[in-house]
């Protein structure tokens, strides 16, 4: 097994428009949530079968995103809201592990499973990433083992017996065995995974439908981000027992939803009012009516957290563009211009007038929450983790080319600077002090049709869609050149209806309603120039395409979130339209 390893805390500051976001929605998000009222779902056990019954889940996703916040930008203020609220979560923790916000009576039905797997996924992820904490690690492993007493084999019934979504909430838990397994070294819950995953009493279909290979509306009642959260529990162990046919279960999935699933902004989910199931997604997202909203923000949080996460075992550099056009599009677009909101379901319908809102007030007097506006943040943290990996030897992946400073784990630095995602050249600057031979492996995107490599001045061949891969004894103020396509590409609807969108890099281009008339059809030369429009400050990135028109990256169209605002993406094609 040979898995891509992530750069320790801190070792990538992006300075570009993900930077920027992550800055934004740490101070103005991460930074004011109220933890203390997260913790009191456990510490008052709020949550009942018959009511609301997920606020348990909220101090588990806001957790893990503000640790993802932490480590692209370790700073004490932050670290110490951390570090309090855990140590308030495990003040609710029972003598005998239980940290639950049902009532004993109640457990372990409705979402309690799935809200405690939000739990020990926080704990998990703050004893790998900030404090190797042994209380912390035996408070995740207790509330693990509180739970295993209550199911199948211990005791009770089969564990996907309960929870929403056919058992597809409960069994997403998988994921957060294995990783309770690495940080203790127990093997009781080692071997529990494997019995989860093997679990055949015809009360464990979800790991059986994703073996199937149906295709993912298919499966069970395709709720979109339980589904990708059990397939990265089949990653997780596949890491642990080398049992090849996980991983290829795995991105056999992982292709179903790119070829049936995904739309042009990178995001996908629909079907309901807010966008939360597979429905064949791909072929619909040009639908006017009858499909539902577009494209629930939990859905490509986790879409991209289960891409990077297979990409570290494929290497496979198609991944890492599905990676990068949620990022830059459907995620970035997802959250308001300051970072302190959310979507919960995205703009909708693509192919007419449409506008975004933020999620809030899920649950009535409980706050400001919402899943979405829990997850959000670690989605777009997400872009400093994904920026570079490491592999063996001290081979270096590089995967975004905005500007950043990457400081490597064997000394030194790589800057980055140039215009990407939206126009011009990017150069990598070395910054070694002592020469050293590694490998360093360059994402050529598969959206750059031509990208001219040079290393020093000399040309070095690429191809789309790879890893190019140089290696070579590197030293202070070495430079690599990268000039990659930024030709417009028109992309016509994959339902074969008479609209086009326009893409430039790895951007979505769409009209705005403070840039002209949303409805203007699209010219079909794919010409554009960069725009001066006076209000581009409120945009990141405008063009002027051949008509004299413009388009508004889609991250920033409709970003004052109200109706008065309206965006589009799918546009009349001139060709179709003459
Ligand atoms: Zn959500």
């Amino acid at each position: 097994m040979n898995t891509l390893r992530h750069l320790p805390p801190g070792s990538v500051s992006l300075r570009g428009p993900m930077g920027e976001a992550i800055r934004l929605t740490t101070r103005n998000r991460l930074m004011r949530v109220d933890y203390s009222l997260a913790v009191d779902a456990f510490r008052n056990r709020l949550d009942s079968p018959d009511g609301w019954c997920w606020r348990g889940e909220f101090w588990g996703k806001t957790v893990r995103s503000a640790i993802r916040a932490w480590e692209a930008s370790p700073f004490d203020e932050l670290r110490d809201v951390i570090d309090r609220t855990v140590v308030d979560l495990l003040s609710t923790q029972d003598a005998d592990g239980c940290i639950s916000s049902f009532a004993t009576k109640f457990q372990p039905e409705a979402l309690d499973i799935w809200n405690r797997k939000y739990v020990i996924l926080g704990l998990v992820r703050y004893c790998e990433s900030m404090n190797k904490s042994p209380a912390v690690r035996d408070a995740a492993a207790r509330c693990l083992s509180h739970l295993m007493s209550q199911v199948r084999p211990a005791s009770g019934r089969s564990l996907y017996q309960y929870g929403t979504h056919k058992g597809m909430s409960s069994a997403s838990i998988l994921g957060a065995v294995i990783k309770v397994y690495r940080l203790t070294g127990d093997r009781r819950f080692l071997d529990f995974a494997k019995f989860l995953y093997a679990d055949d009493d015809g009360a464990a279909p979800v790991f059986r439908a994703i073996e199937s290979g149906l295709p993912p509306s298919q499966i069970l009642d395709g709720k979109a981000y339980e589904m990708m959260s059990c397939v990265e529990g089949m990653i997780e162990l596949y890491r642990e027992t080398g049992d090849a046919h996980l991983l290829d279960h795995a991105i056999r999935h992982y292709h179903d939803i790119v070829e049936h699933e995904i739309y042009v902004t990178g995001m996908g989910g629909l079907k309901d009012t807010v966008g939360e199931y597979w429905n064949e997604g791909r072929f619909k997202q040009t639908k006017l009516e009858g499909v539902g909203a577009l494209g629930e923000t939990c859905v490509i949080v986790t879409w991209i957290r289960f891409v990077l996460n297979l990409l570290r075992d494929t290497r496979d550099a198609a991944m890492a563009d599905q990676v990068e056009l949620a990022l830059y599009n459907g995620m970035l677009g997802s959250m308001t211009l300051d970072g302190s909101g959310y979507s919960h379901r995205n703009p909708t319908p693509l192919a007419g007038p449409c506008w975004r809102k933020t999620g809030a007030y899920q649950i009535r007097g409980y706050g400001d929450f919402d899943c979405c506006l829990a997850q959000g943040p670690e989605g777009i943290a997400t872009a400093a983790r994904f920026a570079a990996l490491a592999g063996d030897d001290g081979a270096l992946y590089v995967n975004l080319y905005e500007p950043a400073t990457i400081r490597l784990p064997e000394g030194g630095e790589i800057e980055i600077g140039g215009g990407y995602p939206y126009a011009g050249g990017t150069s990598l600057r070395f910054r070694l002090g002592a020469a050293r031979r590694f490998a360093l492996s360059l994402r050529i995107p598969g959206w750059s049709a031509s990208t001219a490599c040079r290393v020093n001045g000399e040309s070095v061949a690429v191809a789309p869609e790879t890893y190019a891969t140089i290696n070579r004894e590197w030293r202070d103020d070495d430079t690599v050149e990268l000039d990659f396509d930024y030709s417009g590409r028109i992309v016509h609807a994959p339902d074969g209806s008479p609209y086009s969108a326009f893409l430039k890099g790895p951007i979505v281009y769409c009209r705005d309603s403070f840039l002209g008339d949303i409805n203007d059809p699209l010219p079909g030369d794919g010409r554009w120039e960069a725009s001066s429009f006076p209000m581009a400050g409120a945009f990141r990135s405008v063009i002027t395409l051949s008509d004299g028109s413009r388009l508004s990256d889609y991250a920033s169209a409709g970003n004052k979130f109200d109706q008065c605002n309206m965006l589009r993406v799918w546009l009349d094609d001139k060709a179709c339209h003459p």
